[in-house]
């Protein structure tokens, strides 16, 4: 049997977060009641005429800068005929040559090392409508046809076959849809669709040059859809090769339920889709300032906000790679961070608080950071409250509970519970002799040299305190005591 490496590359559709269409002024609001928004213009009526959203042609060109494609300033619109049972006008408007942006740059990290992936082409075209066959749990056995997504604008990235594993496939994904959040330019989110890739997916055998023979994935809708259709991909191929067979170039699709992909069309070559330009929208010409100032509208991107955090903050690089891998969790805690009291001292904790317990939880309950319960001035609040001594770490985690269960201020829970922590020397005193006198045994072998042996007594003296002792005084008195009695 050969050794085989993976060959895979992606065509990535992305809406473009417009709140109109992007050849009609129809809403693009998703999950509306079907067929209520639309127009003769998207319900491809004879005689209308499309109008071009420049919001959306904004979007793409941003995109396309933000990944270090050219802009190409000769816009041209195509129609590509097909029989679409989705959209009315039987075409599709969409770009061939040239597309909005060409070429392109996108880093992921691979085993610690980065690897770009080349970007061949951005374009602009229409989304279709969608085909209904249930409603509800009810199978029906018509089709029921939704226009509302019918020209909602998309942008479409179609990368070189540069990836080798469904891992890469995953990173190259995960790296889009957060710069694309930080642009703002689509949702990218693919539990609503506003995120679908076609995953063309090959096998060679190693040190072969040519490419094999593709088969093409349609119409991925999860990242662990990619990633278990790539899987099985790539050993079915290799079983085909192996058993001495060949492969074709086909379409198949996923079939999540059985965990295999089955044949929907075989390919032969490219179909002709007879693409001509598209009458109805005039080639256009975008000018230098034009571009440039849409180069000015790009935001601080995740790699330069992931080294600042790093300069800035003193972060450490696993702290901020995950700080930043997506825009909501960066934004949520420089919000926090503005707000503490005590900024530079709060950096870490609140990274911790964040990456660790909120993270948790928030996966837990699967909502994301922009929907947490704790806000970022609230959890500021609460490490305020260990840093400046009045609640413990310990304290700290059963006030964050109740933070979370009723998104209620750290500060009126540690004053209504009486959580605040005991820094009266006097009070802690009388705790550790007591605590003292119980325990020889521990005390005895403080005293043998095992300077360990303190943090069981402290333990014991916090246990005492119901959790409310200052642990940092307590271990100093304690010292101090058990030093004095040696002496
Ligand atoms: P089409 O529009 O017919 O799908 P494209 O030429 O636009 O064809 O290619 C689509 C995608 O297929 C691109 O992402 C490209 O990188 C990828 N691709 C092309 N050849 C191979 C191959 N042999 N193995 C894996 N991916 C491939
Ligand atoms: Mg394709
Ligand atoms: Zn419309």
């Amino acid at each position: 049997m050969l050794n085989y490496e993976t060959v895979i590359g992606l065509e990535v559709h992305m809406q473009i977060n417009t709140k109109s269409k992007v050849f009609c002024e129809c809403s693009t609001q998703f999950g509306a009641e079907p067929n209520t928004n639309i127009c003769v213009i998207c319900t491809s009526q004879p005689g209308t005429i499309p109008i071009l959203n420049k919001k959306a042609v904004e979007a793409i060109i941003k995109t396309g800068l933000a990944l270090n494609s050219t802009i190409n300033k000769r816009s041209i619109f195509a129609r590509k005929q097909y029989f679409y049972p989705d959209i009315a006008k039987n075409y599709q408007i969409t770009q061939s040559e040239p597309p909005l942006c060409s070429g392109g740059k996108l880093a992921i990290t691979v085993d610690g090392e980065e690897k770009i992936i080349n970007i061949t082409r951005i374009h602009l075209e229409e989304d279709a409508g969608k085909l209904v066959h249930e409603i509800g749990s009810r199978k029906l056995d018509y089709s029921l046809l939704d226009l509302n997504r019918a020209s909602v604008g998309l942008m479409e990235l179609v990368t070189e076959p540069e990836l080798n594993s469904p891992e890469e496939a995953l990173k190259f994904l995960t790296e889009l849809k957060n710069i694309v959040e930080y642009l703002g330019t689509s949702e990218c989110s693919m539990e609503e669709g506003k995120m679908r890739c076609d995953v063309n997916v090959s096998i060679r055998p190693v040190n072969r040059k040519e490419l094999g023979t593709r088969v093409e994935i349609k119409n991925m809708n999860s990242m662990s859809g990619v990633r278990d259709a790539i899987a099985y991909e790539i050993e079915r191929q290799k079983e085909v090769l192996d058993a001495g067979g060949k492969l074709v170039q086909e379409t198949r699709l996923w079939k999540p339920e059985e965990g295999v992909t089955k044949s929907m069309r075989l390919k032969e070559g490219t179909l002709d889709y007879r693409y001509f330009p598209e009458p109805d929208l005039v080639p256009f010409d975008l000018s230098d300032s034009f571009i440039e100032e849409l180069r000015r509208q790009i935001p601080e991107l995740p790699k330069i906000r992931r080294a600042r955090f790093i300069k800035d903050y003193c972060l450490s690089e696993y702290d901020a790679d995950y700080l930043t891998s997506r825009k909501m969790i960066a934004d949520y805690y420089e919000k926090a961070l503005n707000a503490s009291k005590y900024k530079k001292m709060a950096v870490k904790p609140l990274a911790n608080w964040i990456s660790t317990e909120l993270g948790a939880k928030l996966n837990s309950s699967k909502i994301c950071i922009a929907e947490s319960p704790i806000s970022g001035q609230n959890l500021a609040k609460l490490v305020s409250l260990i840093l400046n001594g009045t609640i413990s770490g310990k304290i700290a985690k059963i006030v964050f509970e109740e933070m979370y269960a009723n998104s209620s201020d750290p500060e009126t829970i540690v004053k209504e519970r009486g959580f605040t922590q005991i820094s009266d020397e006097s009070v802690i005193i009388k705790l550790c002799e007591e605590v003292i006198v119980a325990n020889p045994k521990a005390v005895a072998e403080f005293k043998s040299g095992k300077e360990r042996a303190i943090d069981a007594i402290v333990g014991l003296v916090m246990r005492k305190s119901g959790g409310q002792a200052n642990p940092r005084l307590v271990n100093k008195i304690l010292v101090e005591k058990l030093k004095s009695q040696n002496e």
